[in-house]
């Protein structure tokens, strides 16, 4: 279920601090320690797996819980006008922590398409 080398895992047993923003059975939600717009919230899975291209069909409902609770956050900061998650997957889109996580971005305009 858990990592003990993953950065996202030891932020889950709170031997990395982090400003918590949700937590539920399943998610847990924190601010990006580098912000790249006013709203950057990091969701995840209490569950350990490396990135979407690991996820199993069994994951498909946490997945998705992951992506209502970004909205959930968006709603309550009232950026709804436009904001976007974000997963990056392997390397080369600039995913550097694999724990799967979907970014939450917004609170400025953001352009299309991302680099
Ligand atoms: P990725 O590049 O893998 O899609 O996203 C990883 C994100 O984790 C980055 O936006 C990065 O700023 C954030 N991050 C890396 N280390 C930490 C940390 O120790 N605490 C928090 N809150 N965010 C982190
Ligand atoms: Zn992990």
């Amino acid at each position: 279920m858990n990592d003990a080398n993953c950065l996202f895992c030891r932020i889950l047993r709170g031997e990395i601090s982090s400003h918590k923003v949700y937590e539920d059975e399943h998610v847990y939600a924190f601010e990006d320690i580098d912000p790249k717009a006013p709203t950057h919230v990091l969701v995840i899975p209490k569950k350990h797996f490396a990135g979407l291209n690991h996820a199993r069909a069994e994951d498909a409902e946490l997945i998705g819980r992951c992506h209502l609770v970004a909205a959930d956050i968006a709603r309550k900061r009232d950026i709804e006008k436009g904001y976007r998650t974000v997963l990056n997957v392997g390397p080369e889109s600039g995913q550097s922590v694999f724990h799967l996580h979907v970014h939450l971005i917004g609170g400025r305009k953001l352009s299309w398409p991302p680099g």
